[in-house]
């Protein structure tokens, strides 16, 4: 019978996506091997996310700060605002380097099937956002998805009568969950080949 501690710590890390039994149990075993100080780092960083991790009050974005470094750095391009589904996709396109406006980071994208609708997903920030500052061009940089397509068209018909462009990156770049596999040429080009949403 396996010890309460080691149960515990099974069961722990089958809380995060993609690890069953088996995987809970080989790390659990894996985390015997580490020496003091790499358990405390290990369970140090576990509560420092948990308790300092929040969203950014303007855009949205993952942050230890009230307002995020993107939102607070003048250098970035304020006319050009890129809207994701999640904070993953900023740090791709952060890691890559290709973009330089603005990001906002929606509550992930409507869905009417799984109950989703446009109120769920933090619409009004965004809105509030595109009325206050001076955006000249929006680029939804969702996955190529139904709900994508879904969110970006309902965002598309609030902004109607604005003076502002509505793009999408060009397709072909597997946006969301794969995102982590583009590399920075491809986004390069579906961010320089993005295409007007009429
Ligand atoms: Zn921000």
């Amino acid at each position: 019978m396996l010890p309460d501690s080691l149960k515990n710590l099974i069961e722990a890390f089958k809380y995060l996506p993609g690890i069953g039994e088996k995987t809970a149990e080989r790390l659990t075993f894996a985390v015997l091997e580490l020496d003091e100080e790499q358990v405390e780092f290990f369970s140090d960083s576990l509560l420092d996310v948990f308790k300092n991790i929040k969203k950014c009050k303007v855009c949205n974005t993952l942050t230890e700060d009230d307002v995020c470094y993107v939102c607070n750095n003048k250098l970035r391009d304020d006319e050009l605002l890129c809207v994701v589904e999640d904070t993953k996709s900023v740090f791709l396109f952060e890691r890559l380097g290709m973009f330089n406006g603005k990001y906002h980071v929606l509550e992930g994208l409507i869905n009417p099937l799984e109950g989703i609708n446009p109120e769920d997903i933090g619409l009004s920030n965004l809105i509030d956002r595109i009325h206050n500052e001076k955006f000249k061009e929006i680029i939804f940089a969702f996955k190529p998805s139904i709900e994508g397509e879904t969110t970006a068209l309902y965002i598309k018909r609030i902004l109607e009568g604005l003076d502002i462009k509505v793009t999408r990156l060009a397709s072909g770049v597997p946006i969301g969950a794969d995102m982590e596999y583009v590399d920075s040429l491809t986004l390069e080009r579906a961010l320089n080949d993005r295409k007007v949403i009429e």
